[in-house]
């Protein structure tokens, strides 16, 4: 979450489109020495491993002989184990992501419950100590209602005009809080050493713009009507009147969306984040919303340019500030007000929050207990203050050196890879080259930890709490404006199940949590590391010359290094990946979307394909015996559908196709393996089969 454009092997919570805006409250670190993670605050805490729930590995009984490898390849790994896998009821997906996942959340919830009884507790335990005891106080929270609004609530019904909705939104950003568009940090696209501000379009309760637009989704959005009147009833408004004012907000965010951009379109074309303007321009363009003022209400100058992306989308707000009435902005500002709250008050919110946005929208069956739902909410507002306590217990030393190991052999095979593209030119392949010299790696946790001084939490309320951390993650972005990038920084927890590519820094980052079973074992064979974690290793590098991060120079600029007939030739490639993912249907009549997931696609295919020839070079000459009847090169591939082993709801699968960038798991199981020859060679496929996509039909990129 550094940048807004930065690349993650699954999807993050929030929507790309609000990337920026929570830079605010998203990203991480700060100044203390490397050898932090080891004592400190985080000192004396414990870990029962008997609690933990077990690892998803690859095992050789869940193959299924009566699928063909070379046709069904997805069905022959995985369709035992998906059938008799059933999502759990608090899930809306399951596979080996979740498992680690849940593994995950069981050592922060032991971590939290420590840090929670320590009376002496100081920095990050106290934090996270304060947030799990008030968060876990169902009692205390279902008393106090919807008290903790009452003020903005107030706030909200005493507007009477545009100009006191301008206001109104300077003060709600003011407190870490905002509305309607997304604010924050990022580097510059044309200095990636420098911080700048970008302003992003946001204010949408749907997943995606479509939502509004077409007509196949025209339940889910009487769906949502439905709940923002009932939130609005919550509220305290007459249950007419709530009805009456559901139909406003519904028409006030489908003029926003009208003006955005779609998840298609703003993961196909990354300059649209980029639109340098001087306040003063900005200003012009937006008569009844001042950007100098704005910056200056937040208590900084304001700067001399700024990202104004998406202009047309500001210009609508701005319109909107002048003729939608004060009525309906009261309605829509309030509406999102309790709804961004509901969560965290009592049991009625929480309950139509998970009914519409779990249940309804995702095919959720449980709500989750309380104390996940409460480790989610310390993921959100002090994350990296957990993260230093969970790499204390959870994150062997050696598993960063066997890793640095990985990631140099990587790099060795892409450096080869790329010396011998056969369509670049020698100039582009040159900058190609200098690109790869500048890589960073980061892996497990943070050389330096960020500091949490300054942030105060209590056990008196677990809302004032998260109120009191979004004011002070928000300080603490905005003083990184016109600032030099400070490039320790993760935009992930160390607890987090992913990893990302961030463009801005040319740097690929590997939370301590995913260097677990099936993708990274320091006592597995080489066939499951480089199959699960290499080939990881290798998507996040990819990425670096995916569609878009090919935009990208070494220092991480956004500059053109590619000649003409380069681009051209890149593009027929890609084209054929696009071609090739249009083809999956997902579910009956409805297929994967080739543009939206090109570049996780490019990723995958020579990340798989640099993971191979790592793995080659590492165990030239080794013995190759074999491990369940099955040899090195079967192993590896096996290991790589072990990993997108994974069931959706039909509702999560829906919501995924119009806006994850990310195809579903089986065809990432099988898309990138079908273009490479050694999955034909490693268990003797023919042409014709599925499982071969050879001549023209056989995709090679990086
Ligand atoms: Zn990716």
């Amino acid at each position: 979450m550094n940048a807004p454009v930065s690349k993650t092997l699954l999807p993050r919570t929030l929507a790309l489109s609000m990337a920026v805006a929570v830079a605010l409250g998203g990203t991480f670190v700060a100044p203390r020495s490397a050898d932090a993670a080891k004592g400190g605050n985080a000192a004396g805490l414990k870990l029962d491993e008997s609690k933990l729930p077990p690892f998803n590995q690859f095992r050789i009984g869940d193959v299924d002989a009566s699928k063909n490898v070379c046709s069904d390849f997805s069905g022959h790994v995985n369709g035992k184990w998906l059938a008799s896998n059933a999502i759990p009821g608090d899930r809306v997906s399951w596979g080996a992501f979740e498992m680690l996942a849940e593994r995950s959340v069981a050592v922060q919830r032991q971590i939290a419950e420590q840090a929670a009884a320590n009376a002496k507790a100081t920095g990050v335990q106290k934090i996270v100590g304060d947030f799990w005891a008030t968060g876990m106080d169902e009692a205390k929270i279902n008393a106090q209602g919807i008290a903790p609004l009452k003020s903005r609530l107030a706030e909200i019904d005493a507007l009477t005009d545009g100009a006191s909705v301008a206001e109104y939104l300077r003060k709600s950003f003011g407190r870490g809080e905002g509305a309607v568009f997304g604010f924050g940090p990022s580097a510059d696209f044309k200095d990636s050493s420098m911080n700048i501000a970008y302003v992003a379009q946001g204010g949408l309760g749907l997943p995606d713009v479509e939502y509004y637009r077409k007509d196949e989704h025209k339940e889910k959005l009487a769906a949502y009507e439905k709940h923002v009147a009932k939130v609005l009833e919550l509220s305290g408004i007459a249950a007419d009147d709530a009805a009456k004012q559901a139909k406003d907000v519904i028409a006030f965010e489908t003029r926003l969306a009208k003006a955005s951009k779609s998840s298609e379109e703003l993961s196909r074309d990354v300059s649209l984040f980029y639109n340098p303007v001087t306040p003063a321009d900005a200003d012009k363009m937006t008569p009844n919303f001042s950007w100098t003022r704005f910056f200056e209400s937040q208590g900084i100058a304001a700067p001399k340019m700024f990202s104004f992306a998406i202009p047309e989308f500001h210009k609508e707000v701005d319109k909107m500030i002048a003729d939608v009435p004060a009525a309906q902005w009261k309605s829509y500002l309030r509406f999102h007000t309790v709804d961004g709250a509901s969560p965290f008050l009592s049991e009625p919110f929480v309950q139509e929050n998970f009914n519409f946005y779990r249940k309804t929208l995702r095919g959720q069956k449980e709500m989750k207990p309380r104390w996940k739902r409460v480790l989610d909410t310390i993921e959100g507002q002090a994350g990296e203050a957990l993260g230093q306590m969970y790499v204390q217990v959870a994150f062997p030393p050696e598993s960063k050196a066997q890793m640095q190991t990985l990631v140099n052999n990587l790099s060795g095979s892409l450096k080869v890879r790329l010396e011998n593209l056969a369509w670049m030119s020698p100039g582009t392949k040159k900058k190609a080259l200098e690109k790869w010299s500048t890589f960073t790696p980061k892996i497990g946790y943070p050389d330096k930890w960020r500091d949490w001084s300054g942030l105060k939490t209590t056990r008196s309320s677990y809302v004032e709490n998260i109120l009191a951390a979004n004011e002070f993650n928000y300080r603490w972005n905005l003083a990184k404006i016109g600032k030099p990038v400070d490039k320790t920084e993760w935009g992930m927890s160390p607890q987090t199940v992913n990893a990302y590519y961030n463009p801005q820094q040319n740097e690929i980052v590997f939370p301590a949590a995913i260097l677990q079973p099936p993708f990274f074992d320091p006592k597995a064979d080489d066939a499951r590391n480089y199959g699960g974690i290499g080939a990881v290793i290798g998507h996040e590098m990819i990425h670096g010359y995916d569609d878009q991060g090919s935009r990208f120079g070494p220092t991480g600029n956004f500059e053109n290094w590619w000649t003409e007939d380069d681009a051209k030739g890149f593009k027929a490639l890609t084209d054929k990946l696009v071609a090739q993912f249009n083809g999956y249907e997902a579910v009956p009549g409805k297929f994967v979307n080739g543009n939206l997931t090109l570049g996780e696609n490019i990723a995958d295919l020579g990340g798989l394909a640099v993971a191979y020839d790592a793995m080659k070079r590492a165990t030239a000459g080794k013995a190759d015996p074999m491990i369940d009847g099955l040899n090195r090169d079967q192993r590896f591939f096996m290991n790589w559908g072990t990993v997108w082993r994974r069931n959706f709801t039909p509702q999560e699968l829906e919501v995924r196709l119009v806006t994850d960038p990310h195809a579903p798991a089986n065809f990432r199981a099988i898309g990138a393996p079908s273009n490479h020859p050694a999955f034909a060679a490693a268990f003797q496929c023919k042409a014709g089969d599925a499982m071969v996509r050879d001549g023209e039909k056989r995709i090679s990129i990086w």
